[in-house]
């Protein structure tokens, strides 16, 4: 039973409950870092710490349901933070540690984030953009061993002056938890709220979707700035007693199989492009790796391809099973999984406990075979509790009782469901959901450019690529001393992975009679496909 007396906290459940149940001892991290040295903590004490930070937060004046984020890569502290600020009733929010000061800005102040924890070279951004954050009283620095001016602290100081002992209240189901950021096609980013509640649905999921056993050693390599990342890269496998391994690096083929194998990963959790630019290489490559104790692999954010199923298939002799869930839904909600076969390129059938339908825009339910809106019905665990400040965007997702999630999708005559596409702008670039909206503003913010439009186009290896279009002011010509400007801004501003793979000039952006910019049109000009019906576009 995952919840004894009532007590639903998260970070008491990956913690203290592990070693209340024995499981002390056991190695809750295998943390490796990017030059691959390993450094392991235990159950014991990834509760110490947890415990000593929750005293850090506390000493510093956080009160339950008070948002504090973490801004860090991939590192031991991020997790011990995270943690921390849950067992204390916090919310803990994660940044992308890519995000630019525009995307952090946004953030922060929508959340009235009271703190956050980051490192000296993301310092920078954040301290530029304070005088525009009242609420955010305290920032810690993992690596400065000295306290700062300004309610700058350092990490190390104050954990040593905190006490590893910690009682996390008793929380219960409705208690908010964790929240995330994700991009809409209007609009500024919109929080995802989750409660703590969701820790059933994500450890069941964590069982049965991805298979994991207790004496598992599991990687997920997805981010913890993602839904992925904390559901499924701390929640559902520390909620199990489950040993994790935690990469400090970034994507290299030959270190990933090292991991693979001198780890001895039984369950991996990975993601499309990953797995496409492990296809490019030689396939002796992989010859030279024993993965023998490779049980599972499942992959997430993006369409699966069958061509990647075949690959592995064919080269790793394993099967992938993929599967589907968002921010909104906190947990997988449709997956291929053990005991169901693989119909390459489908998501899958819905989990159990998950009502998945297909609707027009009428409201109506579709038939098999029939392409709409993919919605499920209301009332799973993990389901997100609300828009932070936003209430009319999260009356805006449900129709005819269902919630709308925004992908169209149809459900074959076995009950499978195959993804489609988006119904609305949102660009997904190598699983990272991008506002067309949010580069839009940020491209007019350079002093050239006076009007931009930006779409998502099909991309061989990211799935989609960015693509603007970008109309200039008098005078001006698209140099390529001012598309570096352009780039270099839109990292700065948003992050690398909202940078455009390709900027084009055109005369005048496609605006309907109402000013709305024509993304279809200018999609569908690109691919060179019919746009459709375009009465409504400006003259
Ligand atoms: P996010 O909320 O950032 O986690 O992104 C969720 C979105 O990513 C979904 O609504 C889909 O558009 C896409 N997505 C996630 N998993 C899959 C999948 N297995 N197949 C196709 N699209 C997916």
């Amino acid at each position: 039973m995952l919840i004894e007396n009532g007590q639903y906290n998260i970070g008491d459940i990956c913690t203290s409950r592990q070693c209340r149940l024995g499981r002390g001892d056991r190695v809750a991290m295998r943390w490796l870092t990017p030059g691959m040295e390993r450094r392991d903590y235990t159950f014991n004490e990834l509760d110490g710490l947890s415990g000593r930070f929750a005293n850090v937060l506390a000493s510093l004046g956080v009160g339950a349901g008070e948002v504090f984020f973490t801004y860090l890569p991939k590192q031991p502290e991020q997790f011990v933070a995270f943690l921390g600020a849950l067992k204390l009733t916090a919310v803990a929010g994660t940044l992308f540690s890519n995000f630019g000061e525009e995307a952090l800005l946004d953030r922060l102040a929508d959340a009235r984030a009271c703190g956050i924890i980051t490192k000296k070279s993301l310092l920078r951004k954040i301290i530029r953009i304070r005088p525009q954050l009242p609420d955010l009283r305290f920032i810690i620095l993992v690596d400065s061993d000295d306290h700062q001016a300004d309610g700058i602290f350092s990490y190390s100081r104050l954990m040593a002056e905190a006490s590893p002992a910690f009682v996390t209240p008793l929380t219960p189901a409705d208690a908010p938890s964790v929240l995330h950021y994700t991009s809409g096609s209007t609009g500024k980013p919109k929080g995802v709220l989750h409660r703590h509640g969701a820790v059933t649905m994500i450890n069941s999921t964590a069982q049965l979707v991805l298979g994991l056993r207790e004496d598992d050693v599991y990687w997920c390599t997805a981010d913890q700035g993602w839904v992925t990342g904390t559901s499924y890269g701390i929640i559902g496998p520390w909620s199990m007693g489950v040993t994790q391994v935690h990469f400090g690096g970034g994507y290299a083929a030959e270190q990933w199989f090292e991991i693979l194998e001198r780890e001895e990963v039984s369950v991996w959790y990975t993601a499309p492009t990953a797995l496409r630019m492990l296809m490019r290489e030689e396939p002796l490559l992989f010859a030279r790796f024993d993965l023998g104790m490779l049980r599972h692999i499942c992959s997430v954010g993006e369409p699966l391809n069958p061509e990647v199923i075949h690959w592995a298939r064919r080269v790793l002799a394993k099967e992938v099973y993929d599967t589907w869930f968002q921010t909104e839904t906190g947990a997988i909600m449709i997956a291929n999984r053990p005991g169901i076969p693989v119909k390459p390129g489908s998501m899958g059938k819905p989990v159990d406990g998950i009502e998945a339908v297909v609707i027009s825009t009428e409201g109506e339910l579709l038939g098999s075979g029939q392409q709409g809106d993919l919605c499920l019905k209301p009332g799973w665990a993990s389901m997100f509790s609300s828009y932070l400040n936003n209430a009319g965007a999260y009356a805006s997702k449900f129709r005819n009782g269902f919630y709308c999630t925004g992908d169209v999708a149809y459900r074959d005559t076995d009950g499978y469901f195959w993804f489609v596409g988006r119904s609305d702008d949102v660009i997904n670039t190598a699983g990272h959901l991008i506002s067309p909206f949010e580069i839009e503003s940020a491209l007019i913010e350079v002093h050239e450019v006076a009007e931009a439009g930006v779409i998502g186009a099909p991309d061989e290896l990211l799935y989609e690529k960015v693509v603007a279009f970008v109309s200039l002011h008098l005078g001006y010509a698209l140099t390529d001393e001012l598309q570096l400007k352009i780039r270099l801004h839109l990292a700065n501003k948003l992050s690398s992975v909202a940078t455009p793979h390709e900027i084009h000039c055109l005369e005048r952006i496609p605006k309907n009679k109402s000013g709305k910019i024509m993304r279809r049109y200018l999609k569908a000009t690109y691919l060179g496909q019919d746009a459709g019906d375009i009465s409504t576009m400006e003259e």
